[in-house]
């Protein structure tokens, strides 16, 4: 069963403080979670977590990441910004981003973040745009083909298969631009690969370093080029229903370090830092959407409407994506009524859920839509006029800080030339 991470008297409280909707996030959750991550990969002197920013770009829970020792992958240029203001610098930042304009790769320069490449062509733009190559750069991996562990159906609908995802060299081109970035002068090099969303699997991770190191080691062999760091970057994921298992980040941990021991060391490569890209696995389960319902409709179906809608959380709507609802104060009642549970959009996809079965629902009750403090917020958009939520931190100590107040009419007129 899901709980959330609040009473039901805890959130009467915040909501009584802060108007319905917003999303709640848990800090106590989210700094375990990242010991935890660390703990994992202590085996490894080099390790660390680069926040992927895009998942909750929120300066508040950038800053907690910072203080359990993650740094931030960000992909563009107001990405950079926020992670400058939140006091990350130089080789706490790396700029994974495709298709990139010219100017995000200068300001990623004059914050001192390691660049890592998503095409062989991006060598010359880089050079043309810096004047000298920095000392570090990093090259995203596709190997094509297929691609299956553990991943979900939602999960290929955010990576697609390598074979037909937009992102990452192909092997030959790796061989070719890392002799290339050698040429012009850099000295250490990086290797990146994302092969994977929201995978369910211990075996994801092990199975990706598996397939790093090999090529790091033929790299090097062939290329001759000092690789410093192999970034396993994100697609850890998260039980989003309640009969899925964790995954189990010590295994995950063991089994990449098995992979090192095996391939990297025996290649002369022990000195070789790891570092994850995690977004989902550090946030998603320690952030939830808190709804009311305001509306009951009963026409061919049972409609719960709430407060919330896909402005706020796009998920379910973009992907189908399955959010647990817990209904306050009924968390032990029989589940004994099917609804839709819908925001207000003029979308017949603004649906939180359909045909779940669920207890009773009265107007007035808080709902808890678990599981949204990654691409929860974060992707949220102003279709139909409608208003991006708040965001609010419960503290260690129990007390509620407001880290985003929600949007204003003010905010969604403020690029209008009347
Ligand atoms: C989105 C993204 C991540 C994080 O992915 P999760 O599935 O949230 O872990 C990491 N790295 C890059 C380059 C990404 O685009």
């Amino acid at each position: 069963m899901k709980k959330p991470f609040v009473t039901q008297e805890q959130l009467q409280n915040i909501a009584a403080q802060y108007p319905t909707p917003f999303h709640l996030y848990d800090e106590r959750g989210i700094r375990e979670n990242a010991r935890r991550l660390k703990a994992a990969f202590s085996w490894n002197p080099g390790f660390r977590e680069y926040f992927a920013v895009k998942a909750t770009p929120t300066p508040a829970i950038l800053k907690l990441l910072r203080e359990e020792g993650c740094g931030v992958d960000c992909s563009s240029l107001t990405e950079l910004m926020m992670s400058e203001r939140c006091g990350f610098g130089g080789e706490e930042i790396m700029f994974s981003s495709n298709d990139t304009p010219p100017e995000e790769f200068s300001m990623a320069h004059r914050l001192g973040a390691t660049i890592n490449l998503d095409d062989i062509t991006h060598i010359d733009c880089l050079k043309e745009t810096l004047g000298t190559l920095p000392e570090t750069v990093s090259c995203r991996f596709n190997p094509g083909g297929v691609f299956s562990i553990g991943a979900s159906k939602e999960g290929f609908q955010v990576m697609d298969n390598p074979g037909d995802a937009k992102y990452g060299f192909t092997r030959g081109q790796l061989f070719e631009g890392f002799r290339r970035l050698k040429e012009l002068g850099v000295k250490y090099f990086g290797l990146h690969s994302f092969l994977a969303s929201n995978t369910l699997s211990n075996e994801y991770y092990p199975t990706l370093a598996g397939i790093l190191f090999q090529l790091a080691a033929d790299l090097k062999r062939e290329t001759g080029c000092h690789i410093r760091f192999i970034n396993l970057s994100g697609g850890v994921g998260v039980p989003y229903r309640p009969e899925q298992t964790a995954n189990d980040i010590f295994a995950i941990g063991e089994g990449v370090r098995r992979q090192y021991e095996s391939i990297l060391v025996p290649a002369g490569m022990g000195d070789v830092a790891i570092f994850t890209e995690l977004g989902r696995f550090m946030l998603a389960p320690y952030g939830c959407l808190v709804t009311r319902a305001i509306h009951e409709k009963h026409t061919y179906k049972e409609y719960i409407g709430v407060d919330a809608c896909a402005a706020d959380l796009m998920r379910p709507a973009m992907y189908g994506a399955y959010h647990h609802i817990t209904v306050m104060g009924k968390e032990d009642a029989p589940c004994d009524h099917i609804y839709d549970v819908t925001g207000c959009l003029c979308e017949n996809n603004d649906k939180f859920a359909v045909d779940r079965a669920l207890p009773r629902i009265d107007m007035g009750d808080l709902l808890v839509i678990h599981d949204t403090g990654a691409h929860g917020h974060a992707m949220g958009y102003n279709y139909n006029g409608r208003l991006r939520s708040a965001e609010i931190l419960l503290r260690e100590d129990g007390s509620t800080e407001l880290i985003r107040r929600a949007e204003t009419p003010e905010d969604y007129f403020a690029t209008v030339v009347w």
